[in-house]
């Protein structure tokens, strides 16, 4: 009877919730998403497109959504699930819902991926946020995601790009002005030199994969040896 209580106590005293579903997990699996979770953010097989690291859907070299577009401005990309379902919604919650606390839970899983890949990385770079909405929303996603990244794999995580101005939400625009909104968005800051580097330039979320365009075309004036992407969720 006693032991029973005091497993009680102990069960509740060491357990956690899901910061997916809120389900209590034991305290090992504290801030990471639960194995439910994990199944219902549908994770992405392989194999891989190399434009935007979701499946291949086809024979060809690239999915039938990159074909469409011109030649991705890197060397391989990687995305974490698709964004549908549980994924889309707790994606949309980290950005709009003042929690940044997923940032552990979505950092674990890249950090997971990355390495499961092989993939050899030296430096974590985010693409940067206006510094108003930076203000506005308390953090920035992307760049708390490389902060998790890098303490998980031990790789420097730098800000190696600014937001030289405000842009439109890409998502309310169509296929051209995605380019124009972002014209001239992205700077490298002064100074930066990534030769004989392998970098990864992270984002919340790869739609078009505009802007992870627009922030690699000029990340690449700092002459990175191999230049690689991830994003959480490829739409
Ligand atoms: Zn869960
Ligand atoms: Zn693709």
């Amino acid at each position: 009877m006693l032991k029973n209580i005091l497993n009680v106590v102990l069960d509740s005293a060491c357990s956690f919730p899901c910061p997916g579903c809120r389900k209590e997990v034991p305290e090992k699996a504290r801030n990471v998403f639960c194995p439910d979770c994990r199944t219902r953010m549908k994770p992405i097989l392989p194999p891989h497109c190399p434009g935007c690291g979701s499946e291949l859907d086809g024979v060809l070299e690239l999915c039938s959504k990159c074909m469409e577009f011109e030649k991705r401005p890197w060397d391989g990309a990687l995305a974490l699930f698709n964004l549908h379902g549980l994924g889309q919604q707790l994606v949309h919650r980290f950005k709009y819902n003042n929690t940044p606390e997923l940032a552990r839970a979505f950092g674990d899983m890249a950090a997971e991926i990355i390495a499961e890949r092989g993939i050899k990385i030296d430096m974590i770079v985010p693409v940067p946020l206006h510094w108003t909405r930076t203000f506005m929303r308390g953090y920035n996603q992307s760049m708390l995601i490389c902060g998790i990244i890098s303490v998980r794999l031990g790789i420097p995580c730098r800000s190696l790009l600014s937001r030289r101005r405000r842009t439109r939400q890409q998502a309310k625009l169509n296929r051209q002005q995605r380019f124009e909104n972002l014209s001239g968005a992205f700077a490298l800051k002064n100074g930066v030199d990534c030769r004989k580097l392998s970098v990864l330039l992270v984002d919340d979320v790869f739609t078009t994969g505009t802007t992870l365009a627009a922030a690699a075309e000029i990340l690449r004036e700092s002459g990175p040896e191999k230049l690689y992407v991830l994003s959480l969720g490829r739409r």
